[in-house]
């Protein structure tokens, strides 16, 4: 390929001064590179691991931000802005992302091309006003609580419609609801054993130690905590309504 000078996204070179460049900046001169389409992880240099040094993350967050800032004097009106726009905007979503831990979890998940149920509140809604029915599997561990609970929340309902009012009902409820939460508080330690089963298997794969059917299972195991999450905060909303807060 000799006299085709390549276009400045497919070189390792800075576009300002020919040096080896960084994902983000030229660590020569400081000029801010076209954004490349790396993940969130790639972006901040990091392995797909799960444990993150938070602290760290930070603090490379908060560097990056000032190297990539569309607003120095220097950058105005040119090339150079528009990317540190672009490069500014994307270290913000990757920044938000790996920082929280679900967001975290349901990115690599995704990475790994596993289909995350859609179950936020929009999703919800939506599902209820077009009448249809959510594909929404009840957790195996939860199937006798959540069939009391619905027990109780029709009766609550019921009383409401007659104009009744039965206090003992709604403490009983409220506590099934304060354990609800604490079990979705629980279910954050062990989606954390995961991660570490995880980042575990990515140094084996680097050995070549690790099989796929391995990452498939610990990527199943992962996903099944997020959905009882998920199943679990649905739930506590829906008590939450019913119990008029
Ligand atoms: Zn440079």
């Amino acid at each position: 390929m000799i006299g085709a000078k390549p276009a400045p996204e497919e070189t390792q070179q800075c576009w300002s001064c020919g040096s080896m460049r960084a994902a983000h900046f030229c660590e020569a001169c400081g000029k801010v590179q076209p954004p490349a389409p790396v993940d969130y992880f790639s972006f901040f240099g990091l392995p797909r691991k799960l444990n993150i040094d938070v602290a760290a993350l930070d603090k490379d967050f908060y560097e990056l931000s000032r190297k990539l800032h569309p607003d120095l004097s220097a950058r105005a009106g040119s090339q150079e802005q528009e990317w540190s726009l672009q490069q500014s905007s994307r270290l913000n979503d990757a920044h938000r992302v790996l920082k929280d831990p679900i967001k975290r979890t349901q990115y690599l998940l995704k990475l790994e091309g596993v289909e995350l149920e859609e179950q936020s509140k929009s999703a919800t809604e939506k599902a209820r006003a077009t009448g249809q029915v959510k594909k929404q599997i009840v957790p195996p561990d939860l199937l006798e609580e959540v069939f009391e609970l619905n027990i109780q929340l029709e009766e609550l309902r019921m009383q409401k419609k007659a104009g009744d009012d039965d206090p003992a009902l709604a403490v009983e409820i409220r506590q099934r609801q304060l354990d609800l939460e604490a079990k979705h508080e629980d279910l954050l330690d062990e989606l954390k054993k995961y991660w570490a089963e995880w980042d575990a298997l990515l140094d084996r794969e680097q050995a070549r130690a690790a099989t796929s059917q391995e990452r498939a299972h610990i990527r199943d195991q992962m996903l099944d905590v997020l959905n009882r999450r998920n199943y679990i905060r649905n739930l506590v909303r829906d008590v939450s309504e019913a119990l008029g807060d």
